[in-house]
């Protein structure tokens, strides 16, 4: 069982019903549980054009589905929720993104982990914090060390001898 953090969002239809269903339907997958659900927090949009107010929220999952298989069924959800991507980060029925899989590191278009947005969106920082603020710790300084590593001038080029 690994344990991930799943993040909730909705602006469209019945915010709070879409998100309590989408909840329902995570706690109902194989293999997985649910263990912690932060608080529902209204939000205004950070991204894309003029929408609505969201509902957010995080969850605690533990899952034996690899992160392929795991976001496969969260998109599933998604579109059982009429979820149509139309607009690029326009409003939504519903959304769930994998935060994080463990401590593992994908970097993908299709499946990038940790979900590399989080430090900067307070929606999910603030969630997340509430029912994990060792997570959000592990990532500031995650963040801070390859931030250090890329301020370092690149090493020397080694000059090889001419005989
Ligand atoms: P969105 O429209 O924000 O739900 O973005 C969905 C797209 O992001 C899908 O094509 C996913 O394959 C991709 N994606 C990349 N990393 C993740 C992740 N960690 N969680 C969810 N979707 C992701």
């Amino acid at each position: 069982m690994v344990t991930c953090y799943i993040g909730v969002g909705s602006n469209l239809g019945d915010r709070q019903d879409n998100i309590n269903t989408a909840i329902k339907k995570i706690m109902m997958l194989k293999a997985t549980r649910v263990r912690k659900i932060s608080r529902i927090i209204e939000t205004h949009p950070q991204l894309g054009p003029p929408q609505g107010l969201y509902l957010n929220a995080v969850l605690e999952i533990e899952t034996e589905f690899n992160p392929y298989h795991l976001l496969q069924e969260l998109q599933r959800i998604e579109s059982s929720l009429g979820r149509i991507r139309m607009v690029k980060d326009g409003p939504r029925t519903i959304d769930l993104d994998i935060l994080t899989y463990g401590d593992l590191s994908i970097n993908e278009e299709a499946l990038c982990l940790p979900h590399p947005r989080i430090l900067e969106r307070e929606f999910v920082l603030g969630p997340l914090r509430e029912i994990a603020p060792e997570v959000v710790k592990r990532l500031q300084n995650k963040l801070k060390k390859v931030t250090k590593s890329m301020r370092k001038p690149p090493r020397k080029r080694q000059r090889h001898k001419v005989r």
